[in-house]
């Protein structure tokens, strides 16, 4: 007789790796797959840099291979407040941090320390999904808000505020955004600020892709929040290319104290998982303190790929789309949804099937402001880039009604 999981597990997804499994399949087929799934600069020829590398090796072989503090080595908290405060513009000290492996685990942190069964999390809608799965996952229930594509993805406020009821415990922001690519406008994020305020709920801003800028100027929660209850997100994955070393971190700004119970809460998961990684987390104080050249190296190579995909992608007959401000991934609208495809998820696999390029279904970001899309990274070198957009363009061409 078989065993069957528990029904809390059954609902996980998470399109990004799930959509792996039918590349695997076309794969074994005998097809070559160009993978534009992915959000992992490291995958795609960008190196994490050798002084952090060296830093790791060191750490390691000067013995440093013991569990750490559950909340973080305290060298690593203090660069990270350092950081936050300089560079963001954030009030923090090294207590107000915790460091995980990867923002994955803060965002499971926070949902358990935010959420009880039948408590609403506002989203913005489309989203990175674990936001949406971790939710669910405590027994919560996502209410996603609108983000509005003409506007490049700009928060639909009426909307964002229609939405906040006597249960919504949390408001969720990701600036800038997987996976559309906006960065928000001040303006926007005063006014979720100020509705935070009045209804007494904490935002959580991810700002993983805070140093990946191309548009705009990126200005973080915890710079505008003034009284407000800030939880920050961020991490190592992206600007210091440390992707596959799992090393993120959550913040607190809460100068009227309305969060000492949540973060009480989540320092006590912290100790139950031990700690993160002793010898990455000395690596991260490098990455913090040593130089940072290849930030700016990395996002002037990555906005000459962000404007071939842009640019090209909007002349291909059926797609098109706004222009990525920040992070690394275009978010295209597929004009013949629904006439040529039942859906973006038929979409996405039939594209595959035809042309071995591999992307990820809009659905998967949220299925009611995601459909109809697919996002794409542009990271690959420029030859495999217009590789790729090449086949998806003789793809439209012959599906062209
Ligand atoms: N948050 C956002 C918005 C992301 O895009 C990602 C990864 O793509 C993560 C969090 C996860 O990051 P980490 O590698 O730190 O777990």
């Amino acid at each position: 007789m078989s065993i069957h999981a528990s029904s809390r597990v059954r609902d996980v997804e998470y399109a990004i790796r799930d959509v792996l499994v039918k590349a695997e399949e076309v794969h074994r087929s005998g097809k070559r797959i160009l993978y534009l799934n992915i959000g992992d600069p490291v995958r795609y020829g960008f190196e994490t840099p050798v002084h952090i590398r060296r830093a790791f090796t060191k750490a390691v072989e000067d013995g440093f291979n013991y569990y750490s503090p559950s909340e973080g080595l305290r060298e690593l908290r203090e660069a990270i407040a350092e950081k936050e405060n300089r560079v963001n513009n954030a009030s923090i000290e090294p207590r107000h941090v915790v460091v995980t492996t990867g923002i994955s685990e803060a965002i499971m942190f926070l949902m358990a320390a935010v959420v009880n069964p039948g408590d609403e999390v506002l989203i913005p809608g489309p989203c990175y999904p674990t936001y949406l799965t971790y939710t669910k996952f405590f027994g919560g229930k996502p209410v996603v808000y609108r983000t509005i594509e003409d506007h490049g993805w700009s928060t639909d406020l009426e909307d964002l505020e229609s939405k906040i009821t006597s249960r919504t415990k949390l408001i969720v922001v990701i600036n800038p955004n997987n996976p559309c690519g906006s960065v928000l406008p001040r303006s926007d994020l005063t006014r979720i600020l100020e509705l935070a305020t009045t209804h007494n709920i904490p935002v959580a801003a991810d700002e993983i892709y805070d140093r990946i800028v191309y548009e705009g100027s990126f200005s973080s929660l915890a710079s505008l929040a003034k009284d407000a209850s800030v939880i920050g997100l961020n991490g190592f994955s992206k600007a210091y290319l440390m992707t596959g070393w799992r090393l993120g971190y959550m913040y607190i700004q809460d100068p009227e104290d309305r969060l000492t119970d949540v973060w009480e809460g989540i320092q006590r998961l912290s100790r139950l998982r031990l700690c993160a990684s002793t010898p990455v987390q000395l690596a991260g104080v490098e990455a913090l303190r040593g130089p940072q050249h290849h930030v700016d190296e990395m996002v002037s190579t990555l906005r000459k790929r962000r404007d071939l995909a842009w640019k090209r992608i909007n002349k291909i007959p059926g797609l098109n789309s706004a222009k990525p401000a920040g992070a690394f991934y275009i978010f295209p609208k597929i004009r013949w949804n629904g006439s040529k495809w039942k859906n973006d998820e038929e979409f996405v696999t039939e594209l595959l099937k035809e042309t071995g390029v591999l992307v990820v279904h809009g659905s998967g970001f949220d299925s009611v402001y995601g459909k109809d899309h697919f996002r794409a990274v542009f990271l690959p070198p420029e030859p495999e880039l217009e590789e790729a957009l090449a086949a998806i363009e003789r793809f439209m061409k012959a599906h062209e009604p």
